[in-house]
């Protein structure tokens, strides 16, 4: 069992009651492996690396140490929670919302693509924790308006997306705008080289966790079929990830034609369209949503069993986070991709770095696997 524990409780792991009722209050009811063996090291003040697989329960492994070492009667920022997508800021803020919710303390989420004079507005407001994206963020910093001169924490989920080239020179700049004694944690399901040379500059003695193991797509069954392009259109069901935003457009389009409803999102709509859709995907008003790799990371949707990759992802590290969409924190999952002549060989090269097994999909699916 990947959630399966040493056995603490969370009352085992020194945080405050109003944080334990917050715990509580969402269902948790012990820590995850990962939150287990971070908690009480974040809460010390180390720099921390920490891997774990998808939908492990990553995001209380960071948000209940952030949420613990805040003062509530210091109005100063004491956490920026970093994210590479804003769907994934929306759901992080929700996340520490509703566990910080007994702290009277104030979660403040900023995104690209939303109005910048009402963030300002929101700064002027003791803001205690504050969860972004790295454009956004920088932005307020370079204003004068979010201010982190005081600011203990900063945190990365997705660590290794923010990371990469698109975001580095961002990040470096940011965190000038921190005390010398910060502390930094990275979190993330994949960390390929690229983190280290981030590391060995920023992180002082990091504690490094790693999970991923052999258990890394435990839970999750995987299927492809090999079909002809022309064919890829008889199936209807769950997250189906295309690799353009074009194709994701066509592919909604056709699956509507076909009289099966379904939503779509990628990165060239607008921001309120981009979040209504999440909303209402999130909460059932949909059962088929089509999009390109701007959801692959971080999103969890616990009723998403099934993930279709109509278009196979290029690389292994996408693959893992696409599929993990699904079989979140235990449940069982179901993968299918589409395969077509071209595929064949990324097919194999995924199986092998992933150490994973995708099998021929058969004629008829075991209910019980998803
Ligand atoms: P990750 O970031 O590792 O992919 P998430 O933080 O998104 O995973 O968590 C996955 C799911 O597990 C979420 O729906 C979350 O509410 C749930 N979860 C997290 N921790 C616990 C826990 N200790 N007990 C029960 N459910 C949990
Ligand atoms: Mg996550």
């Amino acid at each position: 069992d990947v959630t399966a524990t040493k056995g603490l409780d969370f009352e085992e792991l020194y945080i405050k009651r109003e944080l334990l009722m917050g715990i509580f209050e969402a269902g948790f009811e012990k820590p995850s492996p990962i939150q287990e063996e971070t908690i009480p090291v974040a809460l010390t003040g180390r720099d921390i690396l920490a891997r774990a697989k998808n939908g492990t329960g990553k995001t209380a492994a960071f948000v209940i140490p952030a949420l613990e070492r805040v003062n509530a009667k210091n109005p100063k920022t004491q956490a920026l929670i970093l994210v590479p997508t804003r769907e994934l800021a929306l759901q992080t803020s929700q996340v520490c919302k509703t566990l910080g919710k007994h702290l009277g303390i104030n979660v403040m989420v900023t995104t690209g693509g939303t109005g910048l004079k009402d963030d300002i507005i929101r700064l002027n407001e003791a803001v205690h924790v504050l969860v972004g994206t790295p454009g956004r963020i920088l932005d307020l910093a370079g204003k004068g308006v979010a201010d982190f001169s005081e600011c203990p924490t900063f945190i990365m989920d997705e660590a290794d997306k923010l990371l990469s080239p698109e975001f580095t020179p961002i990040i470096e700049q940011l965190l000038a705008y921190f005390p010398n004694d910060r502390q930094i944690m990275l979190f993330s399901a994949t960390f390929p080289m690229v983190v280290k040379s981030f590391m060995d500059k920023h992180l002082k003695q990091p504690y490094e966790i790693n999970l991923m193991d052999e258990l890394t797509l435990r839970g999750v069954t995987q299927y492809y079929a090999f079909v002809e392009e022309k064919q890829k259109l008889q199936i209807n069901q769950s997250i189906i990830f295309c690799n353009s935003t074009n194709r994701v457009e066509l592919l909604a389009k056709k699956i509507t034609e076909l009289g099966y409803s379904c939503f779509y999102s990628h990165a060239k709509m607008l921001q309120n369209h981009r979040n209504r859709v999440f909303h209402d995907f999130r909460n059932g008003v949909c059962r088929n949503l089509v999009c390109s790799d701007l959801l692959t990371r971080g999103i969890d949707i616990q009723a998403v069993n099934v993930v279709i990759n109509f278009d196979f992802p290029k690389n292994a590290e996408t693959y893992l986070h696409r599929i993990g969409r699904s079989g979140r924190f235990g449940h069982l999952g179901l993968a299918i991709n589409l395969i077509n002549w071209d595929d064949r060989f990324n097919l194999y090269k995924i199986e092998q770095e992933l150490g994973t097994e995708i099998q021929p999909i058969p004629a008829e699916i075991d209910k019980k696997l998803y």
